[in-house]
């Protein structure tokens, strides 16, 4: 029989060391490591570097900075050649000239890309809020790139975007770039036909100028040699033609909107103390959450009380072994496609494809490569995220659904922080079924993604919104008092009743009312939203378009 006892990690490691949280910490931990290993040289101080060049690009990933994640990756190419079966440590001389040379280039992008005069009526914001680094370099400025004879789809474009909150600043092709802070996106608008050189060498130096911004090109043709050409030279998104401008606003707003923050949760299920201890390290590291159990037997309890989003499997355990633990697993419905992944010192192939055979998704062999480890654990997550994205997710706005808007907010409200604030808003457009009447179900239809699309380019990334019903959203603000609550939803109404809605005819107002209701006063989800929602009725008694806050009886 084949035993997994052979060594688990590659270095001894110090068990000490907590997740980094900001790109500062990050940047940090990177240049005292590389520091370390520069001066004495070790392997195993190497690869603690490779793990925090890895962990600073996943940071970008996360954030949505492609630009910096682009020479963040570049890096941790060149560092993870270095730890290949034929490298020797200590590197040479060159080779680290060369690997410092590209953390100057990152390091240079990081600070150029950071912006020098936050906005200040976001500021007092986001202080309230504990989550500076979510809202770190995401300004509100979009930079349009046009032909002259797009001006009308520009002038349209630049209406959206100002109404939504975004300063808008416009160059020509070739022209010069706007001075300020790096915006948030840049749009190229070309002239009709194909993208010419020139306009090639405007993207790639707007590239790198902007790293850490968003590039989208509006209007290729949808073949994938154009689109390919054009992502060399630094975009992001290319929108085919055929696609409405409209969409495009959807996706500058979705770069601000709040996005899946929740931590990995991984199980680990792992006889042995030693490598449990490791390998949730390495996890922690890449702040990726996890709970180990060592006898496999209790695995049906603590799924149900953890909820992993995936599991790490042992081989070789007592009592049953990793294969017939997840056979078991396959069998159950609610388990049959969480991803399952085999760490095992088991090296014999025909074994592993058996194992695969019977419901594990990938073999990840000890000793384990902790970046490969991290990188494996993470894109299984999150494509196992995406395929049940669309079950919380409302299609017609992008929000969360009423069912999964309800279970975040209970989440917020069962981890408030003593002393925290919370308010909750309940919002409902005003006399929407005569909307619908009179102008039919599309213009209505319309009028409610615009009204997503206000609490999304309003409010901040860290506040929930929910469409909770067919005109009506749910809206969670952390850390905001109901004054501030107040205020903030009194402009959005103010601002959306002034919104035109387009119809065949012309353009329609529309208007909402809201009930806002704040923790402590109420503590449970259920008596927040109930309070709000009677504070809407009473909005809508007194005359709707306008928000008031409940009151207790
Ligand atoms: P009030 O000011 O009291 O809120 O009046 P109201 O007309 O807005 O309220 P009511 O609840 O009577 O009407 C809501 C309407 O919203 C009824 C329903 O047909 C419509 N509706 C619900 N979901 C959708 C949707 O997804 N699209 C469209 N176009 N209409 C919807
Ligand atoms: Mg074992
Ligand atoms: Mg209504
Ligand atoms: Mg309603």
């Amino acid at each position: 029989m084949i035993s997994d006892n052979v060594p688990l990690f590659l270095f001894p490691i110090d068990m000490t060391a907590l997740p980094p949280s900001s790109i500062e910490d990050r940047i940090e931990v990177l240049k005292t490591r590389w520091e370390l290993y520069v001066a004495e040289g070790l392997f195993e101080q190497f690869i603690e570097f490779a793990v925090a060049v890895n962990s600073l690009a996943e940071h970008f990933n996360r954030m949505r900075l492609p630009g910096l994640m682009r020479i963040c990756e570049g890096l941790e190419n060149a560092v993870l050649a270095h730890l290949g079966k034929q490298s020797s440590h200590p590197i040479g001389d060159r080779d680290v000239l060369a690997l410092q040379r590209q953390m100057d280039t990152l390091f240079g992008a990081v600070a150029s890309a950071k912006p020098h005069v936050p906005d200040p009526e976001r500021r007092a914001e986001d202080q309230a809020s504990a989550q500076h680094d979510i809202d770190w370099i995401k300004p509100r400025s979009v930079w349009l790139v046009s032909a002259p004879e797009r001006r009308e789809m520009v002038d349209a474009l630049c209406g959206q975007l100002r109404f939504f909150g975004f300063q808008v600043a416009e160059m020509t092709w070739g022209g010069a770039q706007p001075a300020g802070d790096m915006p948030l996106a840049v749009l190229f608008i070309p002239a009709h036909g194909s993208t010419s050189p020139q306009d090639f060498d405007c993207i790639a130096s707007v590239r790198s100028t902007c790293p850490a911004s968003q590039l989208f090109y509006l209007g290729v043709q949808s073949a994938i040699d154009p689109i390919v050409a054009l992502m060399r030279a630094g975009i992001d998104v290319a929108i085919p033609s055929e696609e409405q401008p409209a969409m495009v606003l959807d996706r500058i707003l979705d770069l601000v909107q709040n996005f899946e923050q929740e931590k990995h949760r991984v199980l680990v299920v792992e006889d042995s103390r030693v490598a449990v201890a490791l390998i949730q390290r390495t996890l922690a590291q890449h702040g990726i959450d996890s709970h180990a159990i060592r006898d496999p037997g209790t695995l049906f309890d603590v799924l149900e009380s953890y909820r992993p989003d995936l599991v790490l499997m042992d081989m070789f355990m007592p009592r049953f072994n990793g294969v017939e633990a997840t056979r078991v697993l396959r069998q159950m419905s609610a388990y049959s496609t969480m991803p399952i992944v085999y760490l095992s010192g088991a090296s014999d192939v025909g074994m592993q494809v058996e194992a695969l055979r019977l419901g594990g998704d990938q073999f990840l062999t000890k000793p384990f490569n902790p970046v490969l480890l991290a990188a494996v654990v993470k894109t299984k997550i999150e494509r196992f995220r995406e395929t049940q994205r669309s079950t919380r997710l409302d299609g017609l706005t992008g929000l969360f659904n009423h069912t999964a808007a309800k279970s975040r907010l209970s989440a917020i409200v069962s981890q408030m922080p003593e002393h925290g604030a919370l308010t909750v808003a309940m919002i409902d457009i005003d006399h929407f079924k005569s909307i619908n009447d009179t102008y039919g179900h599309p213009v209505g239809d319309q009028v409610i993604r615009a009204l997503a699309w206000l609490l999304k380019g309003r409010l901040r990334s860290s506040d929930l919104i929910g469409r909770y019903g067919g005109e009506e959203f749910l809206v969670a603000l952390p850390g905001v008092s109901p004054e501030q609550a107040r205020s903030v939803i009194d402009r959005i109404r103010g601002d959306f009743s002034t919104l035109p809605h387009a119809h065949p005819g012309g353009a329609l107002h529309a208007t909402f009312s809201a009930g806002i209701a704040s923790y402590p006063m109420l503590d449970t989800a259920a008596g927040l939203t109930e309070a709000a929602d009677a504070a809407l009725l009473q909005a809508k008694r007194l005359g709707r378009n306008r928000v008031e806050k409940a009151v207790l009886q």
